[in-house]
């Protein structure tokens, strides 16, 4: 078993990440606030694509994991395509400067409005979820006078070992066109002028480490695709989602993107396909920190409390998915002392915690935290509630930092209002 990827590392007794020592940049910019590795993010990404040399592929980065503008150009001018799921995800990647021909549309409710904006763009492909979104597609690219290229998002029926927010590839989910009845919806839609019946997709949940489900779910739409071809089908491409896990326990073994990758590269070989895929969180899942500072401690009952200043407003995974983040001090302590506590933020709710019942180093008010592996979904799902400002977002890259996004201001909190 290969080491988990350390992007975070201690130098001396300074937590770094690529030569930059964390507690300089929090000095600066204050906390919370996040931080990113661009030469982790870049050697994820290219985990994937280098693995893939010599298949037809484009790996469209799932950018609702991280969509902040500095990320999205980064992974733009290395080749990557992206994985949408809103109009407002469009924008940024159009802002972004990335390549509309490689993006992908993915999700159960795409309106109208989206639908045609995706259109006018000239997107790849829809990832269409239900006959209905069919049927829209086709009138909207019937009014414009264009062709849209669709795969039918189908539900392979596997159960993937997740966190049940997160496992979609199951009957009863909301996602997708259950496989069985997918043949017969392809072949009603033949019906439909406006569409390129050329794809089929599927995607079967998040943070998997078990390659079992992910590889059925494969042999499923390969199947489909034989049978789609069979009765006439010019079926082109498969995209096969995203979900790789990333490592959040020191104990467990590090994503395995190149071990994947070449078990599909062998899956598809003789397909003549293009190969897509949509990894997010193991695109900047490890190349993240949320760093933070300790207010306070304080005793409840028999327990122990950490006060930190991020809260689950600015990283509710723990509140969300029972998620579990690595916390290290930036400056490391000898490693006799610690204590098990609690690290909980000021939001009012019982929900509100980092960690519970983690056996840690001892800290004092004023010390600098890194909650670890928060790349992936952490600053995607914060939110203003208890009218905090979100985060400050920082990039290493090249040995340097810039911020990418301001932390917010009270006066971002009200406009609108
Ligand atoms: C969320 C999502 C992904 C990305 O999942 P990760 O676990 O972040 O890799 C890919 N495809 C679709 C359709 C998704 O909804």
């Amino acid at each position: 078993m290969k080491p988990a990827m350390r992007p975070m590392d201690y130098v001396g007794r300074a937590l770094s990440c690529d030569g930059v020592v964390l507690a300089d940049i929090a000095a600066k910019v204050g906390t919370p606030c996040y931080v990113y590795s661009a030469a982790t993010i870049l050697a994820n990404y290219h985990a994937y694509d280098d693995a893939l040399q010599g298949v037809p592929h484009t790996v469209c980065y799932a950018m609702k994991a991280n969509g902040n503008l500095a990320i999205l150009r980064l992974l733009a001018a290395a080749g990557a395509g992206f994985d949408i799921v809103s109009g407002g995800e469009l924008y940024r990647v159009l802002k972004a400067g990335g390549d509309p021909a490689k993006v992908v549309f993915s999700g159960v409710g795409k309106t109208s409005e989206e639908i045609d904006a995706a259109l006018a763009a000239g997107i790849f492909a829809f990832n269409c979820e239900s006959e209905p979104e069919l049927a829209l597609v086709d009138a909207l690219a019937h009014r414009r006078g264009i062709k849209a290229r669709v795969a039918l998002r189908v539900n392979p029926d596997v159960a993937a070992d997740t966190h049940a927010h997160i496992a979609t590839g199951s009957l009863g989910h909301k996602f997708g066109v259950d496989i069985g009845q997918a043949e017969a919806v392809y072949e009603r839609a033949r019906l439909y002028e406006n569409l390129l019946l050329e794809g089929v997709s599927c995607h079967i949940g998040s943070q998997q480490f078990d390659f079992e489900p992910m590889m059925k779910a494969a042999d499923r739409v390969l199947e489909l695709i034989a049978c789609l071809r069979a009765k006439g089908f010019d079926i082109r491409h498969a995209d096969l989602g995203g979900g790789l896990g990333v490592t959040y326990r020191p104990d467990e073994p590090a994503p395995p993107i190149a071990e994947f990758t070449a078990a599909l590269r062998e899956k598809v070989a003789g397909y003549d396909l293009h190969l897509f895929l949509e990894p997010g969180r193991s695109i900047v899942g490890n190349a993240g920190v949320l760093i933070t500072r300790v207010l306070y401690r304080k005793k409840s009952g028999d327990k122990e409390f950490v006060v930190v200043d991020a809260a689950m407003n600015d990283l509710i995974r723990p509140a969300l998915y029972d998620a579990h983040h690595e916390i290290l001090p930036l400056r490391a302590t000898s490693a006799d002392c610690g204590l098990r506590a609690d690290v909980v933020g000021p939001v009012c709710e019982s929900g509100d915690f980092l960690a519970q019942d983690r056996q840690m180093p001892e800290v004092f008010p004023g010390d600098l935290l890194a909650v670890c592996t928060t790349g992936a979904y952490g600053f995607a799902q914060a939110s203003n509630y208890n009218a905090r400002p979100r985060p400050v977002e920082v990039l290493i890259e090249n040995g340097s930092w810039r911020v990418i996004r301001k932390r917010e201001t009270f006066d971002d909190l009200i406009r609108g209002e």
